[in-house]
């Protein structure tokens, strides 16, 4: 090939790879468009702050796995191990059992060739724990506006990509709730169903172990999401202040926690809670209630099983749920009160799932979809949502509990269909707002009732609803409980946008009043 030839070959340039975090930021660039967003203040938003990942070990304890029926022939005069100590022996959702020692302390054991036989009549391959390796995360995006501020989730679909997107949506998230922090997320890669209740104890010390030098009450504070919880919370609290001279000052390390220990009144229920005053706003606004509203849901988790609750509790009726391990179906509505006692409250439910619920029928999960109902609440995972779906849903309003269910694609076919969206950055800020709360009760040392929490919490999720739906419709006005005058654009947009440019607004000011340190 000669010279001349070489000059003239273009490499075209790479077309960018379409990410989970790359697809959250269209509606940043959209809004940042909008409004002229600052080009500087752009460039800071546009990626994280900080990209943390590290690596957690623990040594996992002996497991009894189920070997299959053939090879169990092999034992069959294996005489049955009598267990003196039950607690001892924890089942897993994934069928195999942890064996603690004390289990078969003092007990008549029969093992041959590593395999015993448990009262139940099946046999178990033991298999010693080995030390294992597990991927940690914490990406910390924007502190304009305050601490990095979000959730650690315990799954096995996590990556960089997906916490990057998360924590952006925690920067947008707290800038709407108008609370003083900015956004952060993180976690463990890692499915918590397979690990027994003490492993998981040694992996959360170990989590905080590894993450105390990058966080602190005032610099970064986590909170519970997918698969962690307030007893996660707890353990996070006391590894963060082992040994602490000043270990009271540090509760604010952690929201989500148990009330007895310093979390708040009312965040348990904060995010279903706050998704429902939406909601409700949402009916008043056409002079309608909730009363005889049909909803159907996806996820029956903290934020779902709660939502769920308190939808049902002002007059609207569950028709449909699906979960990681199934769909159930009542036309005349699930009772949820009793669904949530099957869920947490029945000990051989050991996955925690809606799935063989008495009081409702078993359908497939792409039926779900097909649920002629009012609302659909999806309060499970990202993405979930996708073009497809969105063209066959038979609803007339989404209120997003989730983080990031509706896929890009979705939103223009929810457009065009014309079915209305509240979105996740305002519909699921109640748990934020109510960790704000704890955190401000934390450093006061103070406890304030469920009545208190709720009644702010009310005034805030409905304040930034209004700001948001006058943004929507170029409406700008100051009324007794919000004034949406500063933010309107001169165009109407769609919510998702006005949501954004809501955010963006207010994290704008930060930088223009008060400048970029060099
Ligand atoms: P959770 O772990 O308590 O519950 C998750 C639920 O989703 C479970 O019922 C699980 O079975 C279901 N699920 C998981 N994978 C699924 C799949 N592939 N298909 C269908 N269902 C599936 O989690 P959570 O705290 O309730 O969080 C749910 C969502 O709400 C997440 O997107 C989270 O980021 C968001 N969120 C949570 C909070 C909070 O305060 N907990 C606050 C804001 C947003």
């Amino acid at each position: 090939m000669s010279q001349s030839q070489i000059v003239h070959m273009r490499v075209p340039p790479p077309t960018p790879k379409k990410t989970v975090f790359t697809e959250a930021m269209e509606i940043f660039h959209r809004a940042a468009d909008l409004i002229g967003l600052d080009k500087r203040v752009r460039l800071e938003l546009e990626e994280p702050d900080y990209e943390h990942i590290f690596y957690v070990t623990i040594k996992l304890k002996d497991r009894l796995v189920p070997i299959p029926a053939e090879e169990a022939a092999k034992f069959s005069d294996l005489s049955v191990t009598q267990v003196r100590d039950p607690s001892g022996l924890e089942l897993l959702a994934d069928g195999k059992i942890i064996l603690n020692r004390r289990a078969l302390l003092g007990s008549d054991v029969s093992i041959r060739h590593g395999h015993l036989r448990l009262p139940n009549g099946n046999v178990y391959q033991l298999v010693p724990g080995e030390s294992t390796r597990f991927k940690a995360y914490r990406v910390q995006h924007n502190q304009a506006r305050g601490p990095y501020k979000g959730g650690i989730r315990y799954h096995r679909e996590v990556s960089l990509d997906l916490f990057k997107a998360l924590a952006a949506e925690m920067t947008w998230k707290t800038a709407i709730a108008e609370v003083p922090f900015g956004g952060g997320k993180g976690g463990i890669q890692i499915d918590p169903r397979q690990y027994g209740k003490e492993e998981m104890q040694a992996i959360t010390l170990r989590f905080m172990y590894k993450l105390k030098a990058l966080i602190g009450p005032n610099i970064d504070i986590p909170a519970p999401d997918v698969g962690t919880n307030g007893d996660i919370m707890a353990l996070l609290y006391r590894q963060y202040s082992d040994g602490e001279r000043e270990r009271h000052n540090m509760r604010g390390i952690v929201t989500g926690k148990d009330v007895r220990i310093g979390g708040s009144e009312g965040r348990v229920k904060a995010t279903g809670q706050g998704a429902a005053y939406c909601i409700e706003d949402y009916y008043a606004e056409k002079n309608q209630s909730l009363k005889g509203k049909t909803f159907i849901l996806q996820g029956f988790g903290n934020v779902g099983s709660n939502a769920a609750e308190i939808l049902t509790g002002m007059g609207a009726r569950l028709l449909a749920v699906n979960d990681a391990d199934g769909t159930i179906h009542n036309g005349d509505g699930i009772d949820v009160p009793a669904l949530i006692k099957y869920v947490y409250e029945n000990p051989s439910n050991l996955k925690r799932s809606v799935l063989g619920f008495p009081g409702a029928q078993k359908i497939e999960k792409s039926d779900l979809w097909d649920v002629q109902a009012d609302m659909l609440l999806p309060a499970a995972l990202g993405g979930e949502i996708t073009g497809d779906i969105a063209e066959r849903l038979k609803v007339k309003l989404i209120a997003e509990g989730a983080n990031g269910p509706t896929t890009p694609d979705a939103d223009r076919v929810l457009q065009r269909r014309g079915i209305d969206l509240i979105p996740d950055i305002i519909c699921n800020a109640g748990g934020v707002t109510v960790s704000y709360y704890e955190w401000i009760q934390n450093k006061r040392m103070e406890a304030w009732t469920e009545a208190e929490v709720n009644h702010r919490l009310e005034q805030a999720m409905k304040r930034n609803y209004r700001i948001i739906r006058d943004i929507s419709r170029n409406n700008p006005r100051r009324t007794e409980m919000h004034d949406s005058r500063r933010y309107c654009t001169g165009k109407e947009v769609d919510s998702r946008l006005a949501a954004m440019t809501l955010a963006l607004k207010r994290i704008e000011a930060h930088y223009l009043l008060e400048g970029f340190s060099q």
